[in-house]
C-alpha cells in the first residue's frame, strides 16, 4: 500500500484483493451455505453448542478482518520527522551500517541519505525505513514494523481461530470426502451446490488454520525474545531482550483489554525511535 514505484503499488493491491475475496467466500460458505441451508442437521445438537459455533466463527473472522486492514492500512513505522528535526539540532556521529545489535545508536542509511533510530531497516519495496521492521509482507501489502506488528499477529490469532471454527463446524463434511456413503447423507441437507462451496470452503480454512498457526507461532516466539525477523540472524546476546512479558509489552504496550483489539496501544512502551536494554548490559560491554 505504501509502495514507492507506482507498479508496485498496483500490483501490490493483487494479493490483497485476493485475501479479501477469501474472507468474503469463507464468511459466505459459513453463513449462508452452512448455516442457512443446514440448520436442520442441528436439531439434535445442543442449540448452546450451535449458538456458540457460529459466534466463534463471526466475532473471529470480524476480528481478524478487522486486524487485517489496520496492518494493510496502518503507517508500519516509517521514521517520524519529529525525530529526524531532533538529529538535525544534535548531529552527533553515527553508527555504521553494520550487520549486528547497535543498541542506542542510529545510523545513516545510504538509500534514503538520512538517519534512522536503532533496529530501523531500509525497505527497498516501500523506498523508505522502517523502524523495528520485520518483513515486507505482500499478502498484507505493507512492510510488518514498529507501529503494525501487533495488528500482524493479532490477524494470525484471529484468523486461525475462525477457521479452525470453521473446520470444527465442517468435521462431517471433510469426512464425507473421504466416506461416500456419509456424503450422501450429509449432501442432502444442502444440496449438491451448498455442498461443493462449502467443502471448497471447508479445505481452504483447513489450509489457511496450519499456514496461520505456523506463522502466529514464529512471530509468538519473536515477540517472546524481542526480536524481528532480521534480527534472528544477529549473533551475541540480544540486548534489548527483558523478559517474555516485558518484550510482548515494546509491541502491545502496557497490560490492558487493547492487547486482544487491533487498536493502536493505549500506554505505548516505547515510540519506535528508542529501546531499553537489559540493566547489566553496560557492565557486560565493558567485560568484553
Ligand atoms: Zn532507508
Ligand atoms: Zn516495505
Amino acid at each position: 500500500m505504501w509502495a514507492k514505484n507506482p507498479f508496485i503499488r498496483v500490483a501490490s493491491t493483487v494479493p490483497v484483493l485476493l485475501i479479501l475475496f477469501i474472507f468474503g467466500f469463507e464468511w459466505y460458505a459459513f453463513n449462508c451455505v452452512f448455516v442457512l441451508r443446514g440448520l436442520g442437521r442441528w436439531q439434535g445438537e445442543s442449540q448452546l453448542l450451535a449458538f456458540a459455533r457460529v459466534f466463534v466463527f463471526n466475532a473471529t473472522w470480524l476480528l481478524a478482518l478487522w486486524s487485517f486492514l489496520r496492518c494493510a492500512l496502518s503507517d508500519p513505522g516509517f521514521v517520524p520527522s519529529w525525530w529526524l528535526d531532533q538529529q538535525e539540532r544534535c548531529p552527533e556521529a553515527t553508527g555504521n551500517s553494520s550487520f549486528g545489535w547497535q543498541p542506542g545508536k542510529p545510523t545513516t542509511c545510504h538509500k534514503c541519505n538520512e538517519r534512522r533510530p536503532e533496529r530501523a531497516h531500509h525497505c527497498s519495496i516501500c523506498g523508505k525505513c522502517v523502524m523495528r521492521m520485520d518483513h515486507h509482507c505482500p499478502w498484507v501489502g505493507n512492510c510488518v514494523g514498529a507501529k503494525n506488528h501487533k495488528y500482524f499477529i493479532l490477524m494470525l490469532i484471529y484468523g486461525m481461530t475462525s477457521a479452525l471454527a470453521y473446520v470444527v463446524a465442517a468435521r462431517p463434511i471433510i469426512i464425507s470426502l473421504f466416506v461416500p456413503r456419509a456424503r450422501y447423507l450429509t449432501r442432502g441437507t444442502m444440496g449438491p451446490g451448498g455442498f461443493g462451496i462449502f467443502s471448497m470452503g471447508a479445505v481452504l480454512a483447513a489450509s489457511l488454520c496450519l499456514a496461520m498457526s505456523l506463522l502466529f507461532f514464529s512471530h509468538l516466539w519473536l515477540m517472546a525474545v524481542n526480536r524481528t525477523s532480521i534480527e534472528v540472524a544477529y549473533s551475541g546476546r540480544n540486548p534489548y531482550s527483558l523478559g517474555i512479558f516485558r518484550n510482548a509489552q515494546q509491541l502491545c504496550g502496557r497490560c490492558g483489554f487493547d492487547w486482544l483489539l487491533p487498536v493502536s496501544p493505549h500506554q505505548p512502551m516505547t515510540d519506535g525511535c528508542a529501546y531499553p536494554v537489559f540493566s547489566d548490559y553496560e557492565a557486560e560491554l565493558s567485560d568484553v
